[in-house]
């Protein structure tokens, strides 16, 4: 592991941690960074913490985290080798949707996340982060509704270096309606073909 890269991701938690640079930070337990291998190939950008990641300040551990463990399962992928985060540090309050000017704070440590860990493929989960990353990529002629453009792959472009983008539905979909979840492993089957390049 690059101690560059650590020292890089280290400053952004110091950052985080001291952060109020939106509301949600009055309400917060513990902000969720994001969390894998620094050199990770792929890496997943889910929408914000839900009330067990604010508990533990680690992504994805709740309900929808054991959805993202299966769906990582059926393609063999572990954890420890992505890495994940969020465009919202911070729990939004009920669990609603991210605000514009929550996104416009925050997403700036995202960006450095992404230009620091530089990974191969980005996956979207949901349609929040479908649309920041879409948008601050280049790809915002291509934005569509993501039951049009789910599970399709585009090229994007990050300080010259070509990667992937995907974009899926995020996991939690699959909490309430079962049949999601059998797309969703469709879905990430891509990973499969792309992973092994
Ligand atoms: N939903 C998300 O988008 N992110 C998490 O970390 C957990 C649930
Ligand atoms: Fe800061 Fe992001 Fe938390 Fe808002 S959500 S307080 S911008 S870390």
């Amino acid at each position: 592991m690059s101690k560059d890269k650590d020292e890089k991701l280290k400053k952004i938690k110091d950052e985080v941690l001291e952060c109020k640079k939106c509301s949600l930070y009055k309400n917060r337990n513990y902000p969720v960074i994001g969390k894998g291998s620094h050199d990770a190939e792929i890496m997943f950008i889910g929408e914000a913490p839900g009330a067990q990641e604010d508990k533990t300040g680690h992504p994805f551990c709740g309900r929808a985290g054991e959805i993202l463990d299966e769906l990582l399962n059926s393609v063999s992928i572990k954890r420890q080798d992505i890495y994940i985060c969020n465009i919202l540090k911070c729990k939004p309050p009920l669990n609603r949707d991210p605000e514009v000017e929550e996104i416009k704070a925050c997403s700036p440590y995202l960006e450095k996340q992404i230009k620091i860990i530089k990974p191969k493929i980005i996956c979207s989960l949901g349609r929040y982060s479908m649309q920041f990353l879409m948008e601050k990529f280049g790809l915002a002629n291509k934005i569509e509704q993501i039951s049009k453009i789910h599970g399709s792959l585009f090229e994007i472009e990050i300080e010259s270096q070509k990667l992937k983008f995907v974009a899926l539905y995020h996991p939690a979909v699959a909490t309430y309606n079962p049949n999601m979840k059998e797309i969703l492993k469709k879905d990430f089957q891509i990973l499969k073909t792309l992973n092994n390049k």
